[in-house]
């Protein structure tokens, strides 16, 4: 597929996010962070418009939303509420399933996550296993009834809150495999809730596998190519991370703006002073740079081109930082009230700083930015 014209292809469906995440998804942002719980309103909102399923087959009650669909719902979600983008997009973590799982895994799985029935979350990081994938120790040992998985988990988004988890363990020294393992199998357990210094609305815990057995057939794709299922995947999924970072920047600059409009000191609008004028320019050339590498990148995921690997690292980098960089200028140009819970500004500049921390740190991103462009 070729997309030359994104702005007239998609203009409509951004136009019906930012609505939705104005009316449905704003008004509840600031009470769910204070209180540190998942989303409610927004999930079940959320529903009415077949969020939880947009990536997903018709087949499965899905909307087939392509890469460039899934990144607008999640950069506006964002702009308003950065716990609500990760509780919905978390749902579409069950595309893996979709691309290598079997059919029975399929129909028993995606048509109730994309009902907003049950919910799902990914586990691949553990406490010796961050950046370094090789430093994973949970382990999948084939039995005569079953798959035994023993090993924890550490970070895991909708962890305790989920229904199912996608597990990452060690089948060989070598090679690892991707597991189905619902929340009611034996052996599963859950720690208690993290306490986040942002993204407060979505659920963080460790998942605990102690003998956990889980039936053959659990097993997704084949037991030694998890690492190859994962690649495959990355770049849809990187870039949708990128979107959130976007998101989280878009959402401060327009705080920045309204409040800087309104604001008087010295018997005028602050935005009148050049020195704030000179960062608002700044801000929006981040914001839209950002953007406009994401697109780039996201064309190229769909054109299945190859420089697509280093565009999404680079647009998840500069989509991330520009949150993080954004934020904070935000927070700077409400001057005291920007440390205040009261504005938004102060739960953007939280939320910002996860964006490049996960889905690989900012420094792993350039690592690999850089073997790209000496590769090439
Ligand atoms: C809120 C939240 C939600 C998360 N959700 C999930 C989830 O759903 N599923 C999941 O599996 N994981 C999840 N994660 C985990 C996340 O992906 C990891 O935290 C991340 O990959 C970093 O791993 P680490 O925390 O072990 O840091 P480490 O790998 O220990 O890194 C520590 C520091 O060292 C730097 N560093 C490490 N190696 C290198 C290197 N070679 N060169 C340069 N610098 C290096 C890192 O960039 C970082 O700054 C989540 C994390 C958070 C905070």
């Amino acid at each position: 597929m070729h997309v030359t014209h994104y702005d007239e292809m998609y203009s409509a469906f951004r136009a019906q996010m930012r609505r939705f995440a104005v009316e449905r998804v704003a008004p509840h942002a600031a009470r769910v962070d204070e209180e540190g719980r998942p989303p409610m309103e927004a999930y079940e909102a959320s529903l009415q418009l077949g969020l939880p399923g947009l990536p997903f087959a018709e087949s499965f009650g899905g909307q087939n939303g392509d890469v460039l669909t899934q990144l607008i719902a999640v950069e506006e979600l964002a702009r308003v509420c950065a716990s609500s983008a990760t509780t919905v997009s978390t749902c579409w973590i069950m595309m893996l399933l979709q691309r290598f799982g079997s059919l029975a895994q399929q129909q028993m799985v995606i048509p109730p996550v994309v009902r907003g029935e049950q919910r799902s979350a990914w586990g691949l990081t553990e406490p010796k296993g961050g950046s370094d994938l090789m430093g994973v120790r949970t382990s999948a040992r084939r039995t005569s009834e079953g798959w035994l998985l023993n090993g924890t988990k550490r970070f895991i988004t909708n962890g305790g809150w989920a229904d199912w988890y996608l597990i990452f363990a060690r089948t060989t020294p070598e090679s690892f495999g991707i597991f189905l393992v619902s929340k009611n199998d034996h052996g599963v357990s859950f720690g208690a809730p993290e306490r986040k210094m942002g993204l407060r609305g979505s659920p963080t815990a460790d998942v605990i596998l102690d003998e956990c057995l889980i039936p053959h057939d659990r097993l997704v794709g084949e037991p030694e190519k998890g690492a190859e299922y994962i690649r495959a995947g990355l770049l849809a999924s990187r870039l949708k991370y990128a979107a959130h970072g976007l998101g989280i920047a878009q959402g401060a600059l327009d705080e920045a703006v309204s409040y800087t409009r309104q604001r008087e000191q010295f018997g005028r609008p602050i935005s009148d002073f050049q020195m704030v004028k000179a960062m608002v320019a700044d801000m929006g050339m981040r914001v839209e740079a950002a953007r406009a590498v994401l697109l780039h990148a996201a064309t190229l995921v769909l054109n299945e081109d190859p420089a697509a690997k280093r565009y999404a690292s680079m647009a998840k980098v500069l989509c991330t930082d520009a949150a993080m960089s954004v934020a904070t200028d935000a927070v700077q140009l409400h001057g005291g009230y920007g440390y205040l819970k009261d504005y938004a500004v102060e739960r953007m500049f939280r939320d910002a700083k996860v964006t490049q921390i996960w889905e690989g740190t900012n420094q792993i991103q350039r690592l690999m930015i850089a073997k790209e462009i000496y590769a090439a």
